[in-house]
């Protein structure tokens, strides 16, 4: 069932983050090749702006990442729209994500009917997006936690998205997928990364594919408060 939002009164009508600058962010997504429309209308239909802080508010609608704080980023429009929309290719039910971060990605999994776990690290980030998730009435769970071990007790995930960027896949949320199930990851060094996606074939065995080039803060170890 699509969550219905609860929109502050901040969030409609409001020059720069009017429906209109959304409008022309998703005009601009549908041009570099983001075809998929129930997250085209996702992305239209959420407030980004919530999940920046203010002083940012007007830059929510550009197809680009912003700081969020702990050095940390929300991620690009155009790559949240991207993973969501392979994603969806397999018809998840329950997702996991690692890297709630702004819980702007979690919010639009959330829209789009899905059952979302999410992890983060960084405990002040988590408590910032559960209060704005919170407020939209998206109902997301989530764990202050390092996400690098996943989150057993609710696997096995039909999907899960990580938005941090690791050397290589982590074998331990490969585990967690269910069979059939889908993981898409930015893979690579700092500086640049390929986003990978493994698909988990019925027979056990996998298929790792690689769909574009992308830039991701690193997937880090411990956590933070
Ligand atoms: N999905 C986020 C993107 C946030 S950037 C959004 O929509 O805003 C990546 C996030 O991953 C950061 O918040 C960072 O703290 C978090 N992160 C990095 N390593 C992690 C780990 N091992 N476990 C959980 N979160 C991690």
């Amino acid at each position: 069932m699509t969550p219905r939002l609860r929109l502050q009164p901040e969030a409609v009508g409001m020059g720069m983050t009017s429906q209109r600058v959304r409008d022309r962010l998703v005009e601009r997504l549908r041009e570099s090749g983001i075809a998929d429309e129930r997250v085209l209308n996702a992305i239209r239909t959420l407030p980004r702006h919530l999940f920046v802080d203010e002083a940012l508010a007007t830059r929510a609608y550009e197809d680009t990442a912003l700081p969020i704080g702990h050095s940390q980023t929300i991620s690009q429009p155009w790559v949240v729209a991207r993973m969501t929309e392979v994603l969806l290719e397999t018809s998840p039910k329950k997702v996991l994500e690692i890297g709630t971060g702004s819980g702007y990605q979690a919010a639009v999994l959330a829209m789009l009917g899905l059952e979302v776990h999410t992890v983060e690290r960084i405990g002040d980030l988590l408590r910032q997006a559960r209060k704005r998730l919170r407020q939209l009435g998206m109902n997301v769970r989530s764990k202050h936690d390092d996400g690098r071990i996943g989150w057993a007790e609710h696997g096995p995930y039909d999907a899960i998205i990580v938005t941090a960027a690791a050397p290589a896949l982590v074998p331990v949320l490969v585990e967690q997928l269910a069979v059939g199930g889908q993981l898409v990851a930015p893979v690579g060094g700092s500086g640049s990364q390929s986003l990978v996606r493994l698909l988990k074939r019925p027979d056990g065995s996998v298929e790792e594919t690689t769909l574009a080039p992308v830039v991701f803060v690193p997937l880090l170890s411990g956590t933070l408060d």
